[in-house]
Order: structure tokens, then sequence, then C-alpha cells
């Protein structure tokens, strides 16, 4: 384990996990962070939840969030660096995750609105033809203040995971390119959002997944006045650096993106840029986390010897250090994998079947192995863990949102299964992948599995995704290239 490595912050682990130089920009967004965004971010998460401030004096509708003044100069850095203008105006997916990795490493909540505002553009740059495409591009692409920001609101109050089901939100065609929405979305993260993408059903469309369209819903009417309108502020354990609220549509004026038809795979595909970005996000959280047990440890003398020198310590150490790599590898693979695969439309290739099956192995294996690390840290500060004063329990509260959002682990080993096995992956995997070379008896277990009934190979659905997760993210940490197939 390299300690030089794990004190030297994201920007170093970066470097030497994708040995990369690290680009200047990425070392002065991290000195920045270092200096004064971290303050910043440790004060808006004791704060607790913003308060909404709903009405002007004068009985207007208003739904502002009443975060502190320098919210706004903390989530400006991180627009200023480029997140999301690199992406609109040059397609730099790598270098937007790489400053959502220094970002969450500091404070998963705040990349939130970064993740959301590119799964926003991304369906409106690929799909939006209408008539506000270049105003809505180029709001979301700026590169100077004011920045632009979307948002992603999917789930109703029946349930995120089955979305064919719960969503109800109603699409009524008006004139011209307009369409009117009528519903409530009962976690909607980033309010406030200038622009959200909205899953909704046009009238007559077919039940479940097929009747589900994904529109544009800007936060003003076209003649002024609020589109859409916060009932409230959810009190949120953590994650306080993004909104999130219950937001109500009252035939709120949003335009049809793409094909009605075509709409859960838009639905799908925005979930995906948003599941790549959790699992960059949370193995840097997980690594700040261990960090700090290691700064504690430097300090802490037990038995006449500082905890940091103990051999259970080290052991322990060793251990969530070696999976937080592998957990990164299998995030960064993801994202690659990404990479080539992001500007297909339906009907996929192959590829992106493959890519789909990293990124839940990626969304559901990387919240695990960093949630585990954070409760170690706090472990490891023993009683002060859990002080807030100290704020390492924070890692916890952070680490346990990023687990549920952007689908459970349930959710991911299920649809991780069903990838696997509809596309017939395995042998492609292990024409890519020697996983025998780490883990003998995984491919035999494997197809043994995929050889049962659905319903009987569901026991094996945990152990086995997670040591194909384990297995391809340890391969890939320890190759000089990522194997992605162009
Ligand atoms: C802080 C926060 C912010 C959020 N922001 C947004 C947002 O901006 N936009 C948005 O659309 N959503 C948002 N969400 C919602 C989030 O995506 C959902 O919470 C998540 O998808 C799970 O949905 P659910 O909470 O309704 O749980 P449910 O879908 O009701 O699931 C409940 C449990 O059942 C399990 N389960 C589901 N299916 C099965 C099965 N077949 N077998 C066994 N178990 C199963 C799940 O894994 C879970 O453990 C946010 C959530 C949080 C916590």
């Amino acid at each position: 384990m390299r300690e030089d490595i794990l004190l030297g912050g994201p920007v170093a682990f970066l470097a030497e996990e994708l040995r990369l130089a690290p680009p200047e920009r990425l070392l002065a967004y991290q000195a920045w962070w270092e200096t004064e965004g971290f303050p910043l971010s440790v004060a808006i998460d004791r704060l607790g939840t913003p308060h909404l401030r709903q009405f002007s004096p004068h009985g207007e509708r208003v739904d502002e969030v009443g975060y502190p003044p320098s919210y706004a100069y903390l989530l400006h850095a991180g627009y200023s660096a480029g997140i999301i203008s690199e992406v609109a105006q040059r397609h730099d997916l790598r270098l937007s995750y790489m400053l959502g990795f220094i970002t969450s490493y500091y404070d998963p909540g705040l990349y939130c609105p970064y993740t959301v505002t590119l799964s926003t553009w991304v369906p409106l740059y690929k799909y939006y033809w209408g008539e506000r495409r270049e105003e809505f591009l180029s709001l979301l692409g700026r590169s100077e203040a004011p920045f632009g920001q979307g948002a992603t609101w999917m789930t109703e109050i029946g349930g995120g995971s089955d979305l064919g089901t719960h969503v109800h939100t109603q699409a009524r065609r008006a004139e011209g390119e307009l369409w009117h929405l009528s519903g409530d979305k009962y976690f909607a993260s980033n309010v406030g959002a200038d622009l959200a993408v909205v899953a909704a059903r046009p009238e007559g469309a077919p039940p479940g997944v097929k009747g589900v369209a994904l529109f544009v819903v800007p936060r003003l009417r076209l003649r002024g006045g609020l589109n859409y309108y916060v009932r409230r502020l959810k009190d949120k354990i953590g994650t306080r650096s993004v909104p999130t609220g219950e937001v109500e549509l009252r035939h709120a004026e949003a335009y049809l993106i793409g094909e009605a038809r075509q709409g859960i795979y838009y639905v799908l595909e925005v979930l995906n840029f948003s599941r790549v970005s959790n699992a960059v996000g949370v193995v840097a959280h997980g690594l700040h986390a261990l960090a700090q047990a290691y700064r504690f440890a430097q300090g802490r003398r037990l038995f006449g010897k500082f905890l940091v020198e103990q051999p259970l310590f080290r052991h322990e150490l060793a251990y969530h250090y070696e999976r937080l790599r592998w957990a990164g590898a299998l995030a960064w693979l993801s994202e690659q994998w990404l990479e080539t695969v992001w500007l297909e439309k339906p009907p996929y290739s192959e590829r992106y079947a493959l890519f789909r099956l990293l990124t839940h192995l990626a969304k559901f294996w990387t919240a695990k192995v960093a949630l585990a690390a954070a409760h170690w840290c706090v472990e490891v500060w023993g009683g002060l863990g859990i002080l807030a004063e100290f704020p390492v329990e924070r890692f916890v509260r952070e680490l346990m949102v990023t687990d549920i959002w952007e689908g459970t682990r349930h959710r991911h080993l299920l649809d991780g299964w069903e990838v696997l096995r509809r596309f017939g992956l395995l042998g492609q995997i292990t024409s890519l992948w020697d996983l025998a070379a780490v883990d003998g008896s995984l491919v035999p277990e494997l197809e043994a599995a995929l050889a049962r009934p659905e319903e009987e190979a569901l026991p094996y659905l945990e152990p086995l995704l997670t040591r194909l997760a384990q297995a391809i993210g340890q391969l890939t940490a320890a190759q000089s290239n990522y194997t992605v197939l162009t």
C-alpha cells in the first residue's frame, strides 16, 4: 500500500491508478477544495436541511431554497472548472468524471447537481431537436456564470425501482411542441434546477415501462412564473449539499424528448450516466475515509505504540485500500466503456449490453466497498467517530445515501443478471478478462447458475456478481491499459 498516495488526496490516487500525469486544472481544483471548498462543505452539512421559501412578501410563489450564500460559491467551482462545459464543448467525459471524483472525495452530495446536469444535457443533445434545443443546450453547457442546472426526476411515491408500475405523471399534448405534465415526483434532487428531465406517461400510452416517455420541463413557464412547485424539502441524513424535494407538476409546460415509445431507453441512458458518476464518486469518498482513519491512527497512541504501527490496523487498512483500488478500477472501466458507447441510440450494440452489465456491477459493488471503508474509519476513530463534531460519521451518512439512489443493490443484482443472461455475455467477458487467474471456480459456478431456472438462481446472484465485480476490478487494476472494446 502506498501511503503517499493515500495521503495525497484524490488526484494522487487518479494519477497512480489511471497512470496519468495529472493536469494542472485537477491539481488546482483539489487545492481549492483543501483550502476553501471542504470547510464550506462541512459547514453546509452541519447546518442541516436548508429552508424553503415558498412565497414572496407579495404572495407570489417563488419556491427558493435557502442555502447560505457560500453554497453558490461552492457549487460554481465545479461548473467553472468545466465539469459540464468540457463535455458540451469537447465531449471530454473523462475530465468531467475526474472532476467529479475530486468533488465527491470531499462531498458526494455536491457531485449530484453536476451529475444530474450532465444527465440532463445528454438526452437533450442526443434526442431533442425542437425549437428550444440551442437555448437549452447552451444554458446547461455554459463555462461561465450564470450556470444553468439540470435535474432528473423519475421516482414517484410508489417506488423508484419499478418505474413501469409507479410513474403516474400524465402528459397531455398542448399546442405546437408543448405538452402539459401533471403529477408528483417524490424524490427530486437539485430542485430549483432550470431544466429537469421528467418521466411521464402520455395519454393513451401502454401500461408498464413501454408507456414511459421522457420530457424536459423548464423551471419557468413561457410567459413567466413557476412551471413546477416544490412542496417541501427532504430532511436527509446525508448529501445535504444538494436539495432534494417533492415536486408538484400542475399542467407544467414540457417538451417531448425523442420518440415517446423509446422513452424508457432514454430514462435508462440518463440513469447509466448517473450510475457511473455514483461508482466513481463513492470510491473517492471511501478513499477520503481511509485517509482520515490513517491520520487519526498516526496520532493515537495505544499499548505503547501509535495505532498506525499496530499490525492489525495495518492489515485492515491494506484490505480496505486494496478493495477500493479494485472498486475504483471497475468504476473507471465502466466510465471508459461509457466513453465508447454514449452516442449510441437504440437498438444498441452488444458492446452497449456489456457496458450496462459493467455499470450494474460497478454501481452496487463500489457502494458496498466504500460504505465498508467508511464504517471502518468510524470504528478506527472509536468513540470519537460517532461524535458529530469530528466529521467522520459523515462518511457513513453520505455513503448510505449513495448506496440507495441511482438504484438499490437488489435492482442492480437483478438487472445485471438479466443482462448477463439475456445477451449471453459470459463468453465475451471471459475472452476479455482472464477471470480464472484471480478466481478459479467463478466461471464454472456462473455457468451453473446461468443454466438454472431464474427463481433457483436467486440465492447465487449476490455472491456470484460480487465475485465477478471484484475479479474484473482486480484484473483491471493490475493492467496498464483498461480493456475497452471500441
Ligand atoms: C436523497 C435521495 C435523492 C433522490 N433523488 C432522486 C432524484 O433526483 N430523481 C429520482 O428519480 N429519484 C431520486 N431518488 C430516488 C431513488 O432513485 C430511489 O430511492 C431508489 O431508486 C429506490 O427506490 P425507492 O426508494 O422507491 O425504493 P423501492 O423501489 O420501493 O424499493 C424498496 C426495496 O425493495 C427492493 N427491491 C426492489 N425490487 C426488488 C425485487 N424484485 N426483489 C427484491 N427486492 C427488491 C429495493 O432494492 C429496496 O431495497 C432519490 C433518493 C434519495 C434517497
